[in-house]
């Protein structure tokens, strides 16, 4: 099995974030990739970069206005006095049914959900790095192997269609399902909703979207992940989402995994997606639910016992000292079930 990384992941180094409102240092740190790299090549796993695949992967998803913002917003954001030394929105659309804006303070407010995605002057290369990561890892599994493991960083799964959230500018797990085409699952088992990727396909009825998630009443992304979210139009009975009560813990999260991965054998898919957030974790700063390392080797046997082409899409995971003990974890139950 290969894991799929390209060092230029490595320089975006966002440094502004809000917790609660309140300063704080960014979690999304390059330190992560380093440590789980480490993990995949420790387990086992062989390292390959991904070519430069350009930009047609990523327009399959992405739309052109905010492929254009993310290229160039940081350029014209520093040609503003005073400017902060980071893209960071001060002011949004709230509903965004007014007029497209023609500034970059404007473009800003509109292409960024919160202020939790900061953009420097690394961040393009390094987030469309990352989607080539997943591409490439898609690639390898159309080209007949049982699966690979794209180490994506930035992560993808709370930027939507047009607008970067949570750590996230481009939806790598989405842009790895459309890249798959046929019948995809997505199944996401990050601590966070994954909004951007329900989001992509609420009204698709060839990819089917499941996200196991601490409850969004009190969590973020706060208003997408509820259970009553099931799709629209075609889309409607092809999203799945599954809340857990925070603190759930293995026997929880394992009881909602049953039920995800009932729902994608009746779909039938060709492939799968997994959406690999390690952030569940119980040491994990964003303390949402507490499964164990142990728990993640069960994880990854049960979703690997699916025996399902797949593509594994790092998503969130932040410093701790289990961090890259939970990948081995995951990645030993997974392989062990195939
Ligand atoms: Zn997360």
């Amino acid at each position: 099995m290969k894991v799929v990384f390209d060092d230029a992941q490595l320089a975006h180094y966002p440094k502004s974030f809000l917790s609660s409102g309140a300063p704080a240092e960014n979690p999304e740190q390059p330190e992560r990739a380093k440590i789980l790299l480490k993990a995949a090549l420790d387990s086992g796993l062989t390292r390959v970069v991904p070519p430069d695949l350009g930009l047609a992967p990523a327009a399959a998803v992405h739309s052109p206005e905010y492929l254009v913002f993310l290229q160039t917003i940081y350029e014209r954001w520093r040609r503003i006095e005073g400017a902060s030394p980071e893209v960071v929105p001060n002011i949004h659309p709230g509903r965004r049914d007014g007029t497209y804006p023609a500034s970059a303070v404007g473009h800003a407010g509109w292409h960024m959900i919160d202020t939790s995605a900061p953009i420097n002057a690394e961040t393009w290369g390094s987030a469309l790095r990352s989607a080539h990561a997943a591409v490439h890892a898609a690639d390898l599994v159309l080209a007949g192997e049982d699966a690979a493991y794209a180490l994506c960083r930035p992560p993808g799964h709370h930027a939507t269609r047009d607008q970067a959230a949570g750590f996230c500018y481009l939806a790598n797990a989405s842009i790895a399902a459309r890249r798959l085409g046929g019948r995809v699952a997505v199944l996401d088992v990050d601590l966070h909703h994954g909004n951007g990727t329900q989001d992509i396909f609420y009204d698709s009825a060839d990819v089917l979207t499941v996200s196991i998630h601490a409850d969004p009443v009190r969590f973020y992304p706060f208003f997408w992940g509820h259970a009553d979210e099931r799709g629209e139009g075609r889309g409607l009975g092809y999203n799945l989402n599954l809340p857990l009560e925070r603190g759930t813990g293995d026997s929880g999260f394992l009881a909602a995994l049953a039920t995800a991965i009932a729902r994608i054998a009746a779909f039938a898919p060709d492939r799968l997606v997994l959406a690999l957030g390690l952030d569940a974790h119980e040491s994990d700063p964003f303390k949402g639910l507490s499964v164990t390392t142990d728990g993640f080797r069960r994880i990854g046997s049960a979703i690997g016992a699916m025996r399902l082409p797949t593509v594994l899409v790092q998503e969130g995971g932040y410093l701790n000292d289990a961090l890259g003990a939970n990948l081995a974890a995951f990645l030993s139950g997974f392989r062990g079930a195939r």
